[in-house]
């Protein structure tokens, strides 16, 4: 056995191999993986074998697409067969709510270049004749849909690999993993020790046991799952008798996907009395095995799925799968760098091996090798869930995230299981206003506040929700009067020593300010991609306090111990900043009333030390809602205290608060992006216009200049731009296509209903060589085109009067 390597995957499921393969083919081939049994010894042996597109998450979707079209370059590479049927696949919609989804799905496909259709009943009867079509008002149909052979597939994978030159150690056991003081590992196995540059977790069904080796918690949990395979079914065996296989067929509404297999049908389910496995760990015991078949657990799912199917109902079972599987709490994967370790990798949490491996196995072999993905992975980045994720987490949300494996996924929906977890001093408070509550990063966060009786619970819906009344109404108070909000949830970092400024200057592309200035800037990735978009505050010369997204934090502070710097200190204190943001024409006169210090000389973007009431605190005069305002940071344990002072400074002005559904209503009207919507690693500064706030002229070399400069020079493909649509009852939310003349030319990053505007917005993505003044467009919301015109101003304090009121 090898004793020393570049990298060691650990882990020979379908996910470790296809790291593997990736990593070969993208150059390095000094690498090796170790599997404890035999290749496919986790989940992947017994898994069936589906591949699909469709996904929430528009760049998972993509990566599913690379994953599908990988398996015939597999077979050409290694003369293997991956038992490939691309039958095609539809997903059944029973409602308008899983119509409007599927629609919009469909919608997002069209700029992916994928070729998916939207189908009716009858067209349905006829793609897939095993279906009662009774009650199904139409169907999502995805030609790259098939199932495949796990096995093959993944000795596909491991053999291209070997070809590229690295080497798989079966029955080989790994019982330690030790860094090294320079940062590499010794990877103790039953066979020896392998030194090693980088590990990759791709330890399935034992990923946390891998993990916890290094003192890693990666929030997964195993799941167990059923699923049938039947005798022959007459009507497959005539259907075979021309030539023809059935497609797959997904029943949200049963809670089932089925394929043809042999002569007769194999049938899945994600049912609701699920179970989770190996709560207290898995065994290593356990090797090639399936769980005992459990029919009580799946009987209402098979009684539902008997009238949808009556083919199955007359055909009796031949065998059953039961077997378990890992899910993250999201039910995305969980890939990259482990946050707060050096050459840690995590491939593991991939629910869906065969419809994503290939995509997380490119990504995170882009990653170690080049050191940035080709797109956003936010989706699946294990960064996404920050240190106050624990287990007693993670199970409940994994058990939810199985059962709403089939349902329609709203844009506005708040899953509840497992909160809340954290909550600011304010929670009782706000609740007691009649807080609908919403969940960031661990966070209850206020979307809104009902009044009266108004319900406490915001209908999810692709369409204009209940909260419509209730943000109008905060958007109102904020453009009109005052309103108050929480800064808690954002990230927030302290940045100290002697050459913080300078450390500043190289990881932010733009101007650092000087001491009681705040300025604005994106953070650039080498390859000159937006990893971050940062408000810079200069509290004194070698103290700094830096905000960006709360939902980042873990993804930032990766990104700064990665650039760390001698002699500047990054804090990460977005939990123990708190105060608030007061907004609108009157929230100077608030201000003023709670403190004896000069408010009014204080200008748009300056901040300073100021005492509200008993309590220090950071003010900066700034406002995400675009208006006149103040974000108010203080100590956590002060939060209170400053509440009380504010609260009754603004109770003469009749200051209400606001929630994030209003915030988001009010930064459309200055064309604000938000980060993940307008701004992620998807796009560039040209892009999105963020190079205005890029310092061009300042000497420092700052990470990401060379490819910004050469993007300047070159000028952008596309620019985000903004329109106004013509939209009744719903608006847009992302990823919904662009098209001019009959042709989709681009696609929606963010949009909204601007309540005091009272128009509905959109911003997004068009060719560089199509935008001109006024330029009309269609806007595809929900299978509808909508027209829309672009806009450069929306109207709102051009003059900008307000801001500097
Ligand atoms: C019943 C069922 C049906 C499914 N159907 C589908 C489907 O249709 N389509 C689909 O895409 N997915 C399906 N899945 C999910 C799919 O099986 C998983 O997504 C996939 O197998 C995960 O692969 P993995 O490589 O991450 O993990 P695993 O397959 O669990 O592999 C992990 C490997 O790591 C090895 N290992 C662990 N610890 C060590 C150690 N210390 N030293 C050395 N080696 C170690 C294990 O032996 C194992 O081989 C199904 C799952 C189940 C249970």
């Amino acid at each position: 056995m090898k004793t020393t390597a570049r990298v060691v995957v650990i882990g020979g499921g379908v996910v470790g191999c296809s790291v593997l393969y990736h990593l070969t083919k993208l150059g390095w081939s000094d690498v090796v993986l170790v599997e404890r049994s035999e290749l496919t010894s986790g989940s992947t042996w017994h898994a069936a074998g589906g591949f699909h597109t469709l996904n929430g998450d528009t760049n998972m979707a993509a990566l599913q697409g690379y994953t599908i079209r990988l398996y015939k370059e597999l077979e050409e590479i290694t003369g293997m067969s991956c038992g490939l049927h691309h039958v095609g696949g539809i997903t059944l919609a029973d409602n308008q709510d899983r119509m409007d989804m599927l629609l919009a799905e469909r919608a997002k496909h069209r700029y992916m270049g994928l070729e998916t259709e939207i189908v009716g009943p009858e067209e349905i009867k006829k793609i897939a004749p095993v279906t009662n079509i009774d009650g199904i008002i139409g169907a999502l149909y995805d030609p790259l849909d098939g199932h495949l052979d796990p096995s093959g597939t993944t000795h596909a994978y491991a053999k291209a690999a070997r070809m590229g030159g690295a080497t798989i150690e079966t029955q080989c056991m790994v019982q330690e993993t030790n860094q090294r003081a320079d940062g590499t590992w010794d990877v103790v196995t039953d066979k020896g020790t392998i030194h090693a540059e980088h590990i990759v977790n791709a330890g399935g069904l034992w990923a946390r046991e891998v993990g916890a080796m290094a003192g890693v918690y990666l929030p997964l949990h195993p799941m167990e799952h059923q699923y049938l395979v039947t005798d022959e079914v007459p009507l497959i065996k005539d259907m075979m008798a021309d030539g023809i296989e059935h497609p797959h067929v997904m029943d949200p509404s049963g809670e089932s996907y089925l394929r043809q297999e042999g002569m007769g049908l194999c049938i899945g389910f994600y049912e609701q009395p699920c179970r989770p496995w190996a709560v207290d760990g898995t065994p290593w015991s356990f090797g090639h095995e399936l769980l005992p078949d459990d029919f009580d657990k799946i009987e209402a799912s098979i009684e539902f799925a008997y009238k949808r199917f009556p083919d199955l109902a007359r055909s009796g079972v031949k065998s059953v799968i039961h077997g378990p599987f890992t899910f993250a709490p999201d039910g995305n994967p969980l890939v990259g760098p482990v946050p707060g370790m050096r050459n840690y990798w995590s491939a593991c949490g991939v629910m869906a091996g065969f419809s994503q491996g290939g995509g997380v196995g490119l990504m995170l072999a882009q990653w170690m090798i080049e050191g940035e993905t080709e797109r956003d992975t936010f989706a699946m980045d294990v960064a996404r869930f920050g240190d106050w994720i624990s287990p007693g987490f993670t199970r409940p949300k994994v058990i939810e995230n199985y059962q709403k494996r089939f349902s329609v996924a709203y844009p506005n929906e708040e899953l509840p299981a497992a909160r809340p977890v954290r909550q600011t001093p304010m929670f009782e408070t706000f609740d007691q206003m009649g807080a609908v509550w919403g969940f960031q990063y661990g966070l209850e966060v206020p979307n809104y506040f009902a009044q009266g009786d108004e319900p406490r619970f915001e209908t999810p819906s692709f369409r204009r929700s209940n909260a419509w009344e209730a943000t109008a109404r905060e958007v109102k108070t904020v453009r009109e009067n005052v309103g108050i909000n929480e800064v808690h949830n954002f990230g927030k970092y302290r940045v100290t020593g002697r050459r913080a400024r300078a450390w500043l200057d190289e990881i932010m592309a733009g101007r650092i300010p000087q001491p009681g200035r705040v300025s604005l800037t994106p953070m650039l990735s080498h390859k000159g991609r937006l990893i971050g978009d940062f408000t810079v505050s200069c509290l004194s010369p070698n103290d700094f306090q830096v905000t960006a997204s709360y939902g980042a934090q873990a993804f930032h502070m990766r990104w700064f111990e990665q650039n760390a710097m001698h002699g500047v200190r990054v804090e990460n204190i977005s939990d123990s900043l708190s105060g608030f943001q007061i907004a609108g024409p009157n929230a100077k006169a608030v201000l003023q009333n709670a403190s004896r210090d000069d408010i009014n000389s204080m200008k748009f973007m300056d901040v300073r030390q100021i005492t509200v009431g008993r309590v220090n605190c950071t003010v900066q005069r700034l406002s995400y809602t675009g208006d006149l305002g103040y974000e108010i940071y203080c100590n956590v344990l002060d939060q209170r205290s400053l509440w009380d002072a504010l609260s009754e400074a603004g109770k003469p002005l009749n200051m209400q608060p606001f929630g994030m559904r209003a915030m988001m209503s009010l930064r459309m009207d200055r064309f604000f992006g938000s980060w993940m919507r307008e701004f992620s690693p998807d796009y560039t500064p040209c892009e999105t216009g963020m190079d205005r706030f890029i310092a061009w002229n300042k000497t420092a070399d700052f990470i990401g200049r060379e490819a910004a400069e050469a993007e300047k020079q070159r000028g952008a493909d596309r620019l985000l731009c903004s329109f106004e649509v013509d939209a009744d009852d719903t608006d847009v939310n992302a990823y919904e296509p662009i098209w001019v003349k009959g042709e989709v030319v681009g696609f929606c990053t963010s949009g909204g209903y601007s309540h005091h505007l009272q128009k509905s917005l959109a911003f997004g993505f068009v060719p560089v060589g199509l935008i001109c003044d006024g330029l009309e467009v269609e806007i595809e919301i929900l299978g509808q085109m909508r027209r829309a015109h672009l806009i450069t101003s929306s109207g709102f304090d051009e003059d900008r009067e307000r801001l500097r009121g």
